[in-house]
């Protein structure tokens, strides 16, 4: 009996992120839109997912769900085997802000701080110490240890979302999601945060979950998983920087979108 209880808490440990039939429903009534549709997944540690799938697939509800920024309708999310809703709303919150990270497709940062600032300002807001020397280590991390004291004003669009990038980072999040976060970058500026996230996953073994609708960028990953209408509708395994993923992944997007 402790040798199948162990098992089960061993393999509840290598994933990241499990997510169990979850359904989530916007609204209600008439004007109720279900995004998602039962939705079973794992995120293994270590590993870069793509979540791709048409323009309302449920892909940011997905991520939203998965992180915990929205409560399922049904269905169950485990962090590293923790349930986010067992606690409540309290307890989501509080699991979010220490073991999740989140970038978008739009920076968020506050125009008047700066880079270092910035990533200093969760810390503050959830009042605790901030730690300068994690701050350093998350801009070194993204290469922008030379610009902590800058604006993001003075930054081009790929530093400011590198400092995005370090604020998500510099708790040591246990999963990293990412909803279309070069979708605002010129295509040689996106090449080089997919290129820093593919490291975050090789060097830190940094686990990511990076939605896109950019064939390119979801051939970073190690498996991309395919949403449409709310459901899973296909999943890929690539060898990570293997030439023909992109071709691969637009060649099933056609299918869908089809
Ligand atoms: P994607 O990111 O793939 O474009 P979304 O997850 O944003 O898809 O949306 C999935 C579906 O849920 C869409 O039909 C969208 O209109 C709907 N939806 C998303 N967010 C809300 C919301 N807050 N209220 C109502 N409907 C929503
Ligand atoms: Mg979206």
């Amino acid at each position: 009996m402790t040798t199948v209880t162990t098992k089960v808490t061993n393999r509840q440990a290598a994933d990241a992120v499990r997510l169990e039939a979850v359904r989530k429903v916007h609204g209600r009534g008439e004007r109720a839109v279900t995004a998602l549709d039962g939705v079973s997944l794992t995120f293994p540690r270590g590993s870069l997912t793509a979540v791709m799938g048409p323009s309302g697939s449920g892909k940011s509800t997905l991520l939203h769900c998965a992180a915990g920024l929205e409560a399922v309708s049904s269905g169950r999310v485990l962090l590293g085997g923790t349930d986010l809703a067992a606690g409540g709303e309290r307890e989501r919150t509080v699991l979010r802000r220490d073991r999740i990270g989140f970038v978008f497709q739009a920076y968020n940062l506050v125009e008047s701080l700066t880079a270092a600032q910035n990533v200093e300002l969760p810390s503050r807001l959830a009042g605790r110490r901030v730690d300068r020397a994690a701050v350093t280590a998350a801009l070194e991390a993204v290469g922008l240890a030379d610009r902590a004291r800058h604006r993001p004003g003075e930054l081009s669009g790929g530093q400011q979302q590198r400092v995005a990038l370090a604020r998500a980072l510099v708790t040591g999040p246990e999963v990293l999601f990412a909803d279309e976060p070069t979708g605002a970058l010129d295509t040689g500026t996106s090449r080089e945060v997919l290129a820093l996230l593919r490291r975050l996953v090789d060097e830190r073994e940094q686990t990511t979950v990076l939605v896109t609708h950019d064939p390119v960028a979801a051939a970073i990953a190690d498996t991309v998983v395919f949403l449409k209408d709310g459901r899973l509708a296909g999943r890929l395994d690539l060898s990570p920087a293997a030439a023909g993923n992109a071709a691969a992944i637009a060649a099933r997007m056609t299918g869908l979108e089809a």
